[in-house]
């Protein structure tokens, strides 16, 4: 199937905008005719000057005929849009490419999840066996896939726990604008007051303005802001949230274990703007000398950037100030812990909204055009 029709769904919000900042810079745009949807800009026009080139009119997402000319569409709406217009597309005979940020497809059969430096061999088999529904993973999943490729490609790893500190742009445009709002909204309670305060009274101020109900909270429900949230989406089985279930479930199915690797951990959102952080524990089958591993980690593929576990270099090179809009996967504080000799410690970071979501997404419309 020659492909020349891409349709772009959700190009807006959060995934989307970093999207095509990276077609952009990958001169994606060139491969192909574009057409840009929108659930809630229909009708406008879109200048698209700042991605170099005019996209015509906004077409209404919800136009199935409009829809089905299309070779490819490539959605980060979400997943609601998802369930809804892929089965009806596919009810009326549509035989094009989907390629979706949203979870709601991964775990159908006939989906690929896709990472390809990771499973580029999955991706390949499933478009020869002409399956057409390619969907990027989980963030955390994908960028702890990135982190450590080079224990899994070697089959060292036995069960991994992750502890996850997630930041408010994974989930979504308008919870990242909440909680810089909820700071705003707290630094300015803090200078109504206009007394000095010692640190203490400080902290009981602040404190009681996180518990105010005047406090925006629309999106999370609660304050992130001087606080943290130790529940991401909703409750699933034995006392998992559905966050955490994809641990397991996606790298399983990103891998195409024959004998499923145990993941499990905590699922955490802590106020950072952007970039997904998580402590590890991975269990490895042998005990195998420091260095060695080292090696297989920082030669896995191009992105990851292994930090010697120093405090100094971890301090600068080891947060989202310093990772948060590069396509680096951060990993250190690698060290064998004190449970026993082949329980290893790291700590990994990368920009969610890159490898975590739009990076393979507009990789795999590459794979499709080679
Ligand atoms: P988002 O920022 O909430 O945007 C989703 C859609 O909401 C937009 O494309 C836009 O679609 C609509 N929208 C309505 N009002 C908007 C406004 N004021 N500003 C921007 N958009 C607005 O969601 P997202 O974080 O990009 O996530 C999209 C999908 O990717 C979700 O399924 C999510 O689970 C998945 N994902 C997200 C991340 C992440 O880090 N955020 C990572 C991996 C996967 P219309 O133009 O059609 O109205």
């Amino acid at each position: 199937m020659q492909i020349k029709k891409i349709g772009i769904v959700g190009w807006r919000g959060m995934v989307g905008q970093v999207l095509m900042e990276r077609m952009q810079a990958e001169n994606d745009f060139a491969l192909g005719d574009y057409t840009l949807f929108s659930a809630s800009a229909t009708g406008q026009s879109f200048d698209g000057k700042m991605y170099g080139r005019d996209f015509g009119k906004i077409l209404d997402a919800a136009d199935i005929n409009a829809l089905k000319k299309m070779d490819v569409i490539l959605t980060c709406q979400g997943g609601d849009y998802s369930k809804q217009y892929y089965p009806l597309l596919k009810r009326q005979g549509w035989h094009g490419y989907w390629i979706d940020a949203a979870s709601a497809l991964r775990m159908e059969k006939d989906s690929t999840i896709i990472l390809d430096p990771v499973n580029m061999h999955v991706i390949k088999q499933a478009l020869q066996r002409g399956e057409k529904t390619f969907v990027g993973g989980n963030c955390t999943v994908s960028l702890m896939l990135m982190a450590i490729q080079g224990l899994l490609k070697e089959g060292l790893v036995e069960w991994i726990s992750t502890m996850t500190y997630q930041a408010a742009s994974g989930a979504g445009a308008k919870n990242m604008e909440e909680l810089v709002a909820q700071y705003d909204w707290v630094g300015r309670g803090i200078q109504k007051l206009n007394t000095a305060q010692s640190a203490l009274e400080l902290e009981k101020n602040v404190t009681s303005l996180i518990r105010a109900n005047q406090i925006p909270h629309d999106h999370f429900g609660y304050s992130l802001a001087y606080s943290l949230l130790p529940w991401i989406d909703s409750e699933y089985e034995m006392g998992q949230s559905r966050e955490e279930w994809k641990g397991f479930a996606e790298t399983n199915k990103i891998l195409q274990t024959t004998r499923p690797i145990p993941v499990d951990g905590t699922c955490v959102r802590v106020g950072v703007l952007r970039c997904h952080s998580q402590g590890l524990t991975i269990k490895m089958k042998q005990d195998i000398p420091l260095p060695e591993i080292e090696g297989m980690l920082k030669e896995a593929n191009s992105w990851v950037k292994l930090v010697s576990n120093k405090k100094d270099v971890t301090l600068t090179q080891l947060t989202p100030a310093a990772i948060s809009g590069t396509l680096t996967i951060g990993l250190g504080r690698v060290r064998k812990m004190r449970l026993g000799e082949s329980f290893l410690n790291a700590f990994t970071l990368g920009d969610q909204l890159l490898w975590g979501a739009a990076e393979p997404l507009r990789r795999m419309l590459r794979i499709l055009f080679e």
